[in-house]
């Protein structure tokens, strides 16, 4: 089982649903003056936005649709370039193709989130927005993305979609730019099977967001509001089901977290002066612990370590790297990409190509992601322990690693 979260179903999960089924209520919107409608997916957004310390939150069917929505809002839209690092999830890269932008890929750095230096070698007098990827937990470097959008009067769209929960000098990760966006699928800090969460202060960006991802209506509608939709939007509501699930993970969260926090120093701290052995670099202590990523000095010896524990180096453990994203090399904005329009770029072509970003491939090559609360191949991280795992356990995972650095 992938994220911590689904680790983590029990008897809180089970009793939110089965309020929903017994009121019969399935959509978000329903009778105000039944006392049998339980407004779990309202309920959700209220919670969230106080966790996240917000006025404003929606919640949608996922993270991919939670980017999209998050740009939309903003007024992103065709011949706009939006700065993504090219280690992330494609939904980063997607969605923004589907506001009709362009994605100007950037480097990391050796923390694994967005390299700062490169953000500005990428602005042009196109460049709407930043988006920074909270990956693996991570916080990215929010005091230096937001001063270059400060400098250059950019949006800063947060993609906290791994990061439910982390924290950046004091605040939680998704609230320190214009606008966040979260994901509730399997892989995630917390999980309702799928879903998303949208949040901003911006009420005027929190009605837009809200109307793009519901038929264009205004917050909190009462039926259909026809004469008062002001944008056209479409749906990506959360239903009943999903928005009660997604409500008892969110009251996991803090222990979570904690938990996460606890098993990961133990690990690390067993491993910790091996020679060869070196961490990436956190960009704060209030990452979420999901993951304990490796650096190795050399892709050879990174290779030879994870031949010998069975897992693969993140450079080639697939979906998260551009070099891997077969569905947009090669093709040039703005109209090869892929898309089923045709997008009216003015722009310059940007082409995708791989090794594109040596920085970026060099740190991949040599890193390797040992789950802590993640366990997802897919991420390169099918080896270590899990939310659940023993101090035996913990231990065992610490001396296959000692094992095997010492062989390369
Ligand atoms: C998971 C994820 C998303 C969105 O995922 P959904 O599956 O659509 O919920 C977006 N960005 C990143 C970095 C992710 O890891």
């Amino acid at each position: 089982m992938p994220g911590p979260g689904a680790f983590l179903i029990g008897e809180e999960e089970k009793k939110e649903v089965l309020d929903v089924l017994e009121s019969g209520y399935l959509f978000r919107y329903g009778n105000e003056d039944d006392p049998e409608f339980k407004h779990k997916v309202a309920t959700l957004e209220k919670e969230f936005a106080g966790y996240i310390e917000k006025e404003h939150c929606v919640a949608l069917t996922s993270g991919t649709a939670a980017l999209l929505t998050c740009l939309s809002a903003l007024g992103i839209g065709p011949g706009d370039e939006v700065i993504v690092p090219g280690y992330t999830f494609i939904a980063s890269i997607s969605s923004i193709i589907y506001a009709k932008a362009i994605p100007v890929l950037a480097e990391i750095d050796e923390s694994l989130t967005i390299d700062t230096d490169d953000i500005e070698k990428k602005i042009t007098e196109k460049t709407k927005a930043i988006m920074p990827v909270h990956m693996l937990g991570n916080p990215s470097d929010m005091d230096k993305v937001m001063k270059i959008a400060k400098k250059h009067n950019l949006y800063v769209i947060e993609d906290a979609c791994q990061a439910a929960g982390a924290s950046y000098k004091g605040r939680k990760v998704g609230s320190i730019g214009n606008i966040g966006a979260f994901s509730l699928n399997v892989f995630k800090t917390i999980s309702s099977g799928d879903g998303g969460l949208v949040v901003t202060d911006d009420k005027t960006v929190y009605e837009r967001a809200f109307g793009f991802h519901d038929q264009g209506h205004k917050p909190s509608r009462m039926g259909v509001e026809v004469g008062e939709r002001s944008i056209i939007g479409l749906n990506f509501r959360m239903n009943e089901l999903t928005g009660a699930f997604a409500l008892a993970q969110l009251r996991r969260i803090d222990n979570i977290i904690s938990t996460l926090h606890e098993k990961k120093k133990k690990l690390k701290d067993k491993i910790s002066g091996i020679e060869g052995i070196r961490f990436r670099k956190l960009n704060d202590s209030g990452e979420c612990g999901t993951l304990l990523t490796i650096l190795f000095e050399s892709k050879e010896k990174a290779e030879g370590f994870c031949k010998i524990v069975g897992t693969k180096t993140v450079y080639n453990s697939g979906w998260h790297v551009y070099n891997n994203m077969e569905n947009i090399l090669g093709k040039k904005m703005p109209t090869k990409i892929g898309c089923p329009f045709e997008c009216p770029f003015y722009g310059k072509e940007i082409e995708y190509r791989k090794h594109m970003l040596p920085k970026t491939d060099d740190i991949l090559s040599r890193a390797v992601n040992i789950s802590i609360g993640v366990v997802d191949p897919g991420l390169g991280a099918g080896f270590g322990i899990n939310i659940l795992s023993s101090d035996k356990e913990i231990d065992d995972c610490a001396k296959s690693i000692a094992r095997a650095a010492a062989e390369v």
